[in-house]
């Protein structure tokens, strides 16, 4: 068994309140997280054993909460106490805390909400072991990505577990020997499977400005705050396929990838058809300086 399997065998994850090791946390079939995808969810990357951009993935969640009229029934301090101790317990030093909250479990299947005063939430952290996450190979070559419609519901701002379409587009992607798509909406580029999406022409970055129609990242936040204190120029607004086949440079970013360099869209080599200097520069401060900020 490699040391990865035996890992994710070994894993003590959280659920409700109690530490368990994986193969005995168990939820109900009545979960509306599983029946109805009425869930939202984080994911928070570990570098050098610390959490990276604790904060905003916390506000997020209650964000997302919020939006869906769910109590969040983990407080801040408590959240940072669970991240920290499965970080310690899976003796994580790279890779990620992914965390669940559901509408609960109420004692048959509805569309209804359940009362919140009947039905707790379902709250569910386990971690992923991803050595080397830092020193991704795919950063020095770069990702190749294929478009496709958005066929997503309007509320991405909201972080829900119904990730159907997503997974459809990754597989999409995996079928003509790429590694992701970006979704295309009335043509323009919203944003990636599981990231933002970005463009740089004239050594200027330009992503699409916050709506209904992205998620928020929080790697996006951080990455455009640090590109504007690096003195880069930064434009938040709609673009095309098009202007993404002409642009110079292309990355993405995630919790998950950090800033990534994207080569290729639709067939079509971006700049060189290798990572941009912009982009990698643009990695290396955000590891450099969101590693400053871990906790
Ligand atoms: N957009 C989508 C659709 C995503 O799923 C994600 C990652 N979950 C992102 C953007 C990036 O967000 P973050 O930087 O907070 O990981």
């Amino acid at each position: 068994m490699g040391l990865i399997e035996e890992h994710r065998m070994t894993r003590t994850v959280y659920l409700n309140g109690e530490y368990f090791l994986e193969n005995e946390a168990k939820i109900s079939i009545f979960d509306r997280g599983f029946l109805m995808a009425d869930a939202v969810y984080e994911v928070t990357s570990v570098l050098d054993g610390k959490l990276i951009d604790f904060k905003g993935h916390a506000d997020r969640l209650n964000r997302s909460l919020d939006e869906l009229d769910m109590k969040n029934p983990i407080p801040y301090e408590e959240l940072l106490t669970v991240h920290r101790e499965l970080v310690r317990l899976n003796d994580i030093d790279e890779g990620l805390v992914y965390l669940q909250i559901s509408r609960g479990a109420p004692s048959d299947r509805d569309f209804v909400y359940p009362n919140p005063d009947e039905t707790d939430p379902t709250v569910v952290l386990f971690t992923q072991n991803k050595p080397g996450l830092a020193n991704s190979p795919s950063a020095k070559k770069g990702l190749k990505i294929i478009s496709i419609d958005d066929e997503r519901w309007g509320r991405r701002d909201i972080k829900t577990v119904q990730l159907l379409y997503p997974s459809m587009g990754k597989m999409m992607a995996k079928k003509v020997g790429a590694d992701d798509a970006w979704m295309v909406q009335d043509g323009y580029v919203t944003e990636g499977t599981s990231n933002n999406a970005y463009i740089i022409k004239n050594n200027k970055i330009v992503t699409r400005g916050l709506s209904n129609d992205i998620l928020h990242g929080i790697t996006r936040a951080a990455v455009l705050r640090f590109a504007k204190e690096a003195q880069m120029q930064v434009e938040e607004r709609n673009f095309t396929l098009d202007e993404a086949y002409e642009a110079d440079e292309a990355f993405i970013t995630s919790a998950s990838t950090f800033v990534m360099p994207v080569v290729e869209i639709d067939g079509n080599k971006i700049g060189h058809g290798l990572p941009g200097s912009n982009s990698s520069r643009l990695r290396e401060i955000y590891l450099e300086e969101s590693k400053k900020l871990a906790i």
